[in-house]
């Protein structure tokens, strides 16, 4: 069986002519050595064309530095683009400007969950350039063809598997400067053209057996079994990769992704032998992610616990010496299931330590805090265990909740590389409900970089729309009057975030949202702790109702040319932010987006 397959066996052809101009011609042994060759070349020329897309990015960051460096020295900028344009830079001004249009216009959805015009855009290039590596020079020999859309599409396994690797150490992440949250869209793009490809693939052979007759001799053949197998497998897993499965139960989604992933590697080893080059390299980069995924899993020892009138959890792992100290704001971990006890060296517990695992944001910043606090919005899966847990560890007896083992892996994420906020007028941070977890270390770091009074740039602005304040309590922990005063984090008046309570009455979860049967906020816990924070907590001013998104806009375009605007919340709240600022880069405004997504 591990005998190696020189690919399907060519039946006697008759040189009858198919369709577009191809044949099943007969080739001496010459032509089928130039075959060969144009077989290896091919995928070659695809694997290097990866390399002229990872180099067209290095030239992308190096004409947008030396972009940046020429404007520096241009005079200030007045917010009334009126009263610019007459720098001797324009035409680079006018340059950047048009980059910036392009880049917005790419990041805008073609239709809702159908992904954004750049994903489209860089889909069909890809396509149609590894469907040009497909066809060319295949002549009109209808095997050439046949094998080529097979071997193109294994070519671009490795590729597959690295962009989808979690760690930082990824080189697509080092290269492309994105995280893996961000690549994951192209893992998802790409997986779908490899999986066209190989359907063309199998759907040309079973069309050629049909038609010489052969086929019910050619499926019991091992090569045509494993190539079968194989694509039944690609079948299942881009099925339950779609959106539609992945939402109704993620761990169907993940953990068909996860095995189907490594067993295919398997079956199409057996396939035939041409394609393994590859599937060596689709090894060499699962073990990868394996070392490094292991290196970043690391038990903590904290404490879990139910906020009150709130369906969050609070998880709060102390930090003294620890490389978790140099986390950076905004960064998340992914939080294993706890079990209430330590992990046993079982296969089983093992296994549910490295895949029952869920991404939460670091809403603490570990430096300064000493501490990692995560807090969790309960849903229906690993988070309503996590809830049931907290509940059963408070209702222990003691005051003090006990701590437990909390097995992490991380930091992960796009946070390191945001950009440096004092280069621009204006920071405007959008967060809905769990949404702050991202926002608020990244609000708060530069509320320490610029001093309690922000003199200066940029002017800073945090709206955080959430539907109870009770929801809010652990960013805004209870102080005395004297507390915090010292704190430079603390922010002025001037910049408080400014909080947004939407639905200020009546119990926080909604019936037909997901956990809504999970009665975490008795009523009048709930009131209480609405009375609690009735007083605005120190460094917030309060509205309610939801915040006028495109006025808040408008006001922070208005004072300022260049404006940095990080988000994280419902689609809802990001799109509208997102329709909003889409006039002002119209009209040249300088804008650096980030949107954080929590769910895909
Ligand atoms: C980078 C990142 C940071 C996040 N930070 C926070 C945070 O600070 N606080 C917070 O409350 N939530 C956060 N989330 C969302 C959180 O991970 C999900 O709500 C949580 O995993 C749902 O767990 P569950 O098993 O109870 O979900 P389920 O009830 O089983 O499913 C609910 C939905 O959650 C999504 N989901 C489930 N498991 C995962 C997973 N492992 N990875 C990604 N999505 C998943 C699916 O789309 C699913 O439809 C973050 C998500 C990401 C991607």
């Amino acid at each position: 069986m591990l005998a190696r397959h020189e690919g399907p066996s060519e039946p006697p052809p008759p040189p009858t002519a198919w369709a577009f101009g191809y044949a099943f011609v007969t080739l001496d042994d010459d032509q089928k050595l130039r075959r060969r060759e144009l077989l290896e070349w091919y995928p070659f020329v695809a694997q290097l064309s990866v390399l002229a897309v990872l180099a067209l990015f290095q030239l992308g960051f190096l004409l947008s530095w030396l972009g940046r460096r020429g404007l520096e020295h241009e005079p200030p900028k007045s917010p009334s683009l009126d009263k610019r344009g007459h720098g001797k830079k324009t035409w680079l001004r006018k340059s950047r400007q048009n980059v910036h249009r392009i880049l917005w216009w790419m990041k805008k959805p073609v239709v809702s969950n159908w992904g954004t015009r750049g994903e489209w855009v860089g889909g069909v290039i890809w396509t149609v350039w590894l469907l040009y590596l497909s066809i060319a020079q295949t002549g009109n020999d209808y095997f050439h063809l046949t094998k080529r859309f097979g071997i193109i599409g294994a070519s671009q396994l490795p590729l597959h598997y690295l962009l989808a690797m979690r760690t930082p150490y990824s080189p697509i992440q080092f290269l492309t400067r994105l995280s893996h949250e961000e690549l994951k869209a192209s893992h998802q793009i790409l997986g779908r053209i490899v999986f066209f490809l190989f359907a063309l693939h199998a759907a040309l052979y079973l069309n050629l057996f049909v038609l010489f007759g052969v086929l019910a001799k050619r499926i019991k053949d091992l090569d045509v079994i494993w190539g079968v197998i194989s694509i039944i497998m690609f079948c299942a897993i881009s099925t339950t990769a779609l959106g539609l499965i992945r939402r109704w139960n993620y761990r169907v989604f993940y953990t068909s992704h996860v095995v189907i992933a490594n067993l295919v590697v398997i079956t199409l080893f057996f396939h035939v032998s041409h394609i393994r080059l590859y599937l060596y390299q689709v090894v060499a980069v699962i073990a990868l992610h394996l070392v490094f995924r292991t290196f970043r899993l690391k038990t903590y020892s904290g404490t879990i616990k139910l906020l009150s009138g709130t369906n969050l959890v609070q998880i709060r792992i102390p930090l003294a010496t620890n490389s978790a100290l140099a986390w950076k704001p905004g960064q998340h971990v992914y939080l294993s299931r706890p079990v209430g006890a330590s992990y046993s060296g079982s296969y089983y517990d093992q296994l549910m330590l490295r895949n029952q695992t869920n991404p939460f944001s670091v809403a603490s910043i570990p430096a300064k805090d000493k501490e990692l606090l995560l807090v969790a919005k309960t849903l229906n899966g690993n988070t309503k265990k996590l809830a049931e847990l907290a509940r059963t560890l408070s209702s222990t007896g003691s005051n003090e909740v006990p701590d437990i083992p909390l097995a992490l892996e991380g930091p992960y994420g796009a946070s390191t590389r945001l950009p440096d906020f004092s280069t621009f007028d204006s920071v405007l941070l959008v967060a809905g409900g769990v949404g702050a977890t991202f926002i608020m270390p990244i609000y708060r770091s530069i509320v320490d970089s610029h001093g309690p009074n922000h003199a200066g740039s940029p002017q800073i602005r945090f709206i955080w729309a959430v539907q109870k304040l009770a929801d809010t309590q652990w960013a805004f922990p209870a102080t005395t009057d004297n507390e915090g005063q010292e704190d430079p984090s603390t922010p002025s008046k001037s910049s408080a975030v400014e909080v947004f309570v939407t639905r200020p009455s009546g119990p926080s979860l909604h019936a037909g949202e997901p956990g809504d049967e999970i009665e975490l906020a008795e009523d009048d816990q709930l009131l209480s702790m609405e009375e609690q924070m009735e007083r605005p907590r120190r460094g917030m001013v309060l509205g309610s109702g939801r915040p006028n998104v495109p006025a808040i806009v408008d006001e922070v375009f208005s004072k300022g040319t260049s404006v940095a605007i990080i988000t994280c919340g419902p689609k809802r709240l990001t799109e509208q932010l997102s329709r909003s600022v889409e006039q002002w880069v119209k009209q040249g405004h300088e804008v650096y987006w980030h949107d954080e997504t929590f769910g895909w």
